[in-house]
């Protein structure tokens, strides 16, 4: 099969090559042409190098490691922190090696540095990309001050199981979200210069199709077809390439049969060639020699074979380019200009990062000192986490906290941890570092109000780390009788419960959604002691609220939200703040939902309604328990009806769709408004409702405010039967709203 694509913004920019870039492609051709082969293939090799490099190397990897990096045999490092061991590394390269080319760091920076931001899928609840752009340029500083150069973010996985441990670290279920936050973030990462020692190189990542992992187990083969991989999961990726993003990271699945890291398709034709971008990919850790277990490869020369042809750049501790390369030219299996091809992208980065003019431009100790941990940076978090906050359910407006409530109990297993806020995929941040929920409650509750803490249940036993599972107590329920006594003796509970920091995260998949261990137990007993139960939920990924959303009176979506973790929740608790936050994902009823997305097809099977068909479940609905987009405030917003400056257009016109909002509350809030659209007829089944544009507003109590959206045929495109993209004439439904599902409806033309 052919296939074609429209032309793509990345070209366009590139035909208007400015002075510095052709600048800069004459160096790489200048330094290209001075390398050997062997130099050129150790560009393409990225080590680990999580020992101490200024210490003696100790093991004979370490010891080989050192040995290639003095020889200029690596063009990068993964996992070296801080000024005294980039600089050490460097120094390395710089003293020993014939041409002397910089090293390139990288490092997973997903959340935070030292100071940790909400984890990227609580961030997205914000919908605030001037926030995201901002915690990302914080990161950034962070990163650099540490002495390095490149992050292996943002993830840009859509991903619509809640099961799959990675869907923390992305933007949730839905690509025009997804593609929006990662533009905002490699906003921050990169600044507008990636050669200033306060920016970094970003990663758009994982290309391709990582999130759909068949029932959410984690580099479990990925089924999806040509249409949905183009509308669904490209997206992100390909405003990221507009963006400009530096690099791009492959992925550990197949798609197909294909393992990503060996696709010519995603890495050639589409990146490379049809959104002719110029940065380098590098592959995920190992995934060159995993073509191995994969079954497609013999051995690590098949396998660097086949990464080579498919368009994988650079090898990710995998030890596969560095062995076979040279040998692979002499058989004549590929050729040189390949490699070239290879070795140019990198050192295109490494130019456009200024690290020929200084290899240790970021090397700078009171520089470190100061920006770690900064005041500045603190307030950052602070500020992310209040808006990353969901409330979910206020019964009979419990919260904020009223004057009358002169006793509060905080109980829950999470509700003194200081720990898990820092979510995983943590950097460098200290353990223990963060301000947890009692802490936050503590420090904003009024003098009059007595606090009083117990855990209840431990969630989990044993040691807690980034490398192995945790132990969940499924036993010691010792501790819910004295937690129930408070409960009971007290006016209103905070009862902290959900999921550790290492429960969700790279291979941190689960069968079960709900809540692990004993605390069902302590959920239910602690409402039966108290009517008045305010569920301060911690957690990376959607889960199971079905008896809770019934039983309890209040639920606060909280995810995990960093440094700042519980003073932000005590700001939103004590109705300083007032939330505003919308889910990026669907919290299902019940884990046999899973995966469960709101931007679904309608199937064959005629309805009552027309709108949704039937494809259902005999013992449970089959809708949302709390949908895509939604979230409430302490105060209300009112929806007028959707205003068109026109019904239909033509090809070069517009139309705008207008809402008016108002503030029916007492009190001032903000309000995310969305606009979804439907393609009633297609060349291909189209869904019945995809996000296409949203806006934050911020209403004074009795206040309107009109929010526009602009319609235009680029809006309305889908990659269609003719693996093209193209937009149908026809009818269109536009919904607005301030969820996926409580929504106003009109229709559009595009003739
Ligand atoms: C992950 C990547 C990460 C890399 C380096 C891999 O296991 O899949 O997302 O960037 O490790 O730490």
């Amino acid at each position: 099969v052919v296939l074609t694509f429209n032309a793509c913004k990345v070209k366009s920019q590139q035909s208007s090559t400015s002075a510095t870039e052709k600048n800069i492609e004459q160096k790489v051709d200048s330094v290209l042409a001075l390398m050997t082969l062997e130099e050129k293939v150790g560009q393409m090799v990225q080590y680990n190098g999580s020992w101490d490099v200024t210490g003696p190397a100790t093991g004979t990897t370490n010891e080989k490691k050192l040995e290639q990096l003095k020889k200029g045999l690596v063009g990068s490092m993964l996992n070296v922190v801080s000024v005294q061991h980039t600089r050490e590394a460097q120094r390395l390269v710089m003293e020993n090696s014939r041409l002397k080319i910089p090293l390139i760091f990288g490092y997973d920076v997903i959340h935070g540095y030292k100071t940790m931001f909400p984890i990227p899928l609580g961030e997205t609840a914000s919908w605030d990309m001037i926030l995201a752009e901002k915690t990302a340029a914080a990161a950034a500083r962070e990163t650099a001050a540490s002495g390095i150069h490149w992050t292996f973010a943002p993830m840009m996985d859509v991903s619509r199981d809640a099961r799959w441990g990675r869907i923390m670290e992305g933007a949730g279920e839905d690509p025009f979200l997804n593609a929006e936050i990662a533009v905002a973030r490699i906003k921050g990462f990169q600044g507008d210069d990636l050669a200033s020692n306060l920016t970094i190189a970003a990663c758009a990542k994982h290309f391709a199709g990582y999130g759909f992992a068949e029932a959410g187990r984690d580099y479990n083969t990925v089924n999806i077809g040509i249409h949905e991989l183009h509308n669904t999961i490209l997206p992100p990726f390909k405003a990221a390439a507009e963006a400009g993003v530096a690099t791009f990271m492959n992925s550990f699945n197949e798609i197909d049969g294909v393992p990503a890291t060996s696709s010519s398709y995603l890495q050639r034709d589409i990146l490379k060639d049809n959104w002719g971008w110029d940065g380098f990919i590098v592959s995920d850790w190992g995934s060159i020699s995993e073509m191995i277990p994969h079954g497609i490869a013999e051995n690590k020369k098949d396998a660097a074979l086949l990464a080579l042809k498919g368009g994988s750049d650079m090898d990710m501790e995998g030890g596969a380019y560095e062995t076979s390369i040279e040998d692979l030219i002499a058989e004549g299996k590929v050729s040189e200009e390949l490699i070239d091809d290879s070795v140019k992208r990198i050192l295109r980065i490494k130019f456009q990062l200024g690290l020929f003019d200084d290899p240790y431009k970021y090397c700078d100790e009171s520089f470190e000192k100061k920006e770690l941990y900064s005041k500045q940076n603190q307030n950052l978090s602070l500020e992310a986490a209040k808006k990353s906050i969901v409330l979910l359910k206020n019964e009979s407006d419990i919260l904020p906290i009223k004057k009358s409530v002169k006793s509060i109990a905080v109980i829950g297993p999470l509700a003194d941890d200081k720990d898990s806020p820092l979510g995983n995929w943590r950097a460098q941040a200290e353990p223990n570092s963060a301000v947890s929920v009692l802490e936050g409650i503590k420090n904003h509750v009024p003098e009059s109000v007595e606090v009083k803490y117990a855990e209840g249940v431990k969630l989990s036993t044993g040691e807690r780390s980034f490398l192995k599972p945790l132990t969940i107590n499924h036993t010691d329920i010792s501790g819910i009788a004295e937690a129930k006594e408070l409960a009971k003796s007290s006016d209103l509970v905070i009862l902290v419960v959900g999921e550790d920091a290492y429960q969700s995260g790279e291979g941190r998949s689960q069968a079960e959604i709900g809540f692990l261990g004993v605390q069902d137990e302590l959920i239910k007993e602690i409402q039966m002691a108290n009517k008045n139960v305010v569920m301060v939920l911690m957690n990376g990924r959607p889960m199971d609220l079905s008896w809770s959303s019934e039983h309890v009176s209040a639920i606060l979506e909280t995810w995990l939200l960093g440094s700042q973790h519980g003073n932000a929740v005590a700001e939103v608790l004590f109705g300083k703040y007032n939330p505003a936050g919308k889910l990026p994902v669907s919290f299902p009823r019940s884990v046999g939902q899973e995966p469960l997305y709101y931007n679904q097809k309608n199937t064959g099977r005629p309805s009552a309604n027309g709108e949704v068909t039937y494809s259902h479940y005999t013992d449970l609905d089959r809708d949302a328990l709390y949908p895509f987009g939604f979230g409430l405030s302490y105060t209300d917003f009112e929806y007028g009806d959707i205003q068109l400056s026109q019904s239909s257009f033509t090809k070069g016109e517009e139309i705008t769709a207008s809402v008016t909002v108002k503030n029916t509350g007492t009190v001032k809030g903000e309000e995310v408004v969305q606009l979804y659209i439907r393609d009633l007829f297609a060349s291909i089944t189209r869904p019945i409702k995809e996000l296409k544009g949203f806006e934050k507003i911020e209403l004074n109590p009795g206040e309107s405010k009109t929010v526009s959206f602009k319609i235009d045929e680029e809006l309305l495109s889908y990659f269609g039967r003719d693996k093209q993209w193209v937009t149908d004439a026809g009818k269109f439904h536009l919904f607005i709203g301030g969820d996926s599902v409580n929504l106003n409806q009109t229709e559009i033309e595009f003739k």
